[in-house]
């Protein structure tokens, strides 16, 4: 039945409520299950591993969901990325219903993507003085740049990080993180063999082991693709030298370094990890915030390399909503107030009161928790001691993680439905937000130390 839509009533002064899914969610999610896999359109926002339904949004602001039973949540998921300024951004919004009178998608050249890529090989390091391709996903982006990488080396190896997750591509899904990560599944069933024959995997942060599989297989690998920053094991930081270490074994190897910035690209700096760390690689892979909320994904890198994308080269990579007017008004207008307003170090401030916040509390209780962040991303393992990798990640109290999940969404905050994700602030959390947050997270805790002591 087609749903006439009520004005959206004002919920951005409405103090945070009880989150879970209410009267009115819980029918729209019975009525999604008959006809959507899971009831969801991506696995990450199923509350399996946390329990309990979804709450269904209707409409978000600034640091605010608006669910459909009329409860304002603080949103730390930020649509899993893209909403660094805020949801809703006067301009960002205003510069998407401009472009939308003008035509959805030509499928053809527009000024708009001539602008965009300038700025990107202006802003993001690896660009600077190369090539970059728009796409319509981060999987896209991904695919592409290996495709790519095998294609300007003539090998067909790929090495890839435990519990890096690169999106949904058959050759990606090894040892992936994130939904895969929290639902349990090793790989996925689908994926042929000989489709994942090439992969090798290796712990995130341990260069030796990099160096053992570049040794074993010497002169077979195309390319090693790594978050710089991990956000899908939850986040985790590279510890020192671990990416020019990175970056001096593929200089001397002859493979194609790519970092899949998707999550970090334009959060933890401006230019991403890689001005962030100072370290270049050869191509890198761009969505979430490049999109401002709007399906794009771009690759791009070294000019040597890129130059053998078609119709420059033979590497064939193509897409019909590519560059599409209206996603790119929206990456444009968020990328052009990244770099008008420079919010890196008030992003810094407000994702370090949440987290430490959160850490302090915990602390106080004696619950352990490992407090790992970079810039405007966490994340709060439920674990005594430090985490560096995916297998010190799963060492986490899951248990624990639920219940926090479970209080949290009942004081009013909206967390990412799993231990193995990140949370992300947007410049719009402020003061209130951050306070409501503190006190959800004291209420929570409290929860979780009475059940978990
Ligand atoms: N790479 C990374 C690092 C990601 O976090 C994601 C998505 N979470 C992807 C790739 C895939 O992007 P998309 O979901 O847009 O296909």
């Amino acid at each position: 039945a087609m749903t006439t839509r009520e004005p959206t009533p004002d919920f951005t002064a409405q103090l945070p409520g009880d989150g879970r899914a209410g009267a009115r969610s819980r029918e729209l999610f019975n009525a999604a299950l008959a006809v959507i896999p899971g009831g969801v359109n991506s696995p990450v926002r199923a509350f399996k591993s946390v329990g309990g339904d979804p709450p269904f949004i209707r409409a978000a602001r600034g640091p605010y969901l608006l669910t459909e039973d009329g409860v304002t949540l603080v949103d730390y998921v930020g649509t899993w990325g893209p909403a660094i300024l805020g949801h809703a951004h006067p301009e960002v919004i205003d510069a998407v219903c401009r472009a939308a009178k003008d035509g959805l998608s030509f499928g053809a050249c527009s000024a708009a993507e001539v602008e965009f890529a300038e700025l990107l090989c202006t802003v993001v390091p690896a660009l600077h003085g190369g090539l970059v391709r728009l796409v319509s996903s981060g999987t896209e982006a991904t695919m592409s740049a290996l495709r790519l990488a095998r294609g300007f080396t003539g090998r067909s190896k790929i090495i890839k990080a435990d519990g890096g997750y690169h999106g949904h591509a058959d050759m990606l899904l090894v040892a992936a993180g994130s939904g895969a990560a929290t639902l349990g599944i090793p790989g996925s069933e689908g994926v042929p063999p000989s489709t994942v024959r090439d992969t090798l995997t290796v712990p995130f942060n341990d260069l030796a082991a990099v160096e053992k599989v570049l040794d074993e297989y010497r002169g077979a690998v195309a390319a090693i693709i790594i978050e710089p920053v991990p956000g899908n094991m939850g986040c985790v930081p590279p510890r020192p030298g671990y990416l020019q270490g990175l970056r001096d074994l593929c200089t001397r190897e002859g493979v194609v370094l790519i970092f899949d910035e998707v999550m970090s690209g334009f959060r933890v700096a401006l230019g991403g990890a890689s001005q962030r760390y100072g370290v270049t690689p050869d191509l890198v892979c761009l969505g979430k915030i490049v999109g401002g909320g709007m399906p794009v994904g771009a690759y791009g890198g070294k000019r040597e390399i890129m130059q053998h994308v078609a119709p420059l080269g033979h590497v064939y990579q193509a897409g019909t909503l590519s560059g599409n007017p209206v996603a790119v008004a929206a990456g444009l207008t968020t990328l052009q107030i990244l770099v008008r307003d420079d919010p890196y170090p008030a992003l810094e401030a407000i994702a370090a009161a949440v987290a430490n916040g959160i850490a302090a509390r915990a602390a106080q209780l004696g619950i352990p928790l490992a407090n790992n962040r970079v810039g405007a991303m966490f994340t709060g393992f439920f674990r005594e001691g430090d985490v560096h990798d995916y297998d010190d990640a799963k060492q986490s109290d899951l248990a624990a993680f639920a219940e926090f999940h479970r209080e949290m969404l009942a004081h009013g905050v909206y967390l990412a439905p799993s231990q193995f994700e990140a949370s992300f602030v947007s410049l719009a959390h402020d003061q209130a937000a951050i306070d409501h947050t503190l006190a959800a997270a004291d209420a929570a805790l409290a929860a979780v130390a009475r059940r978990h002591a």
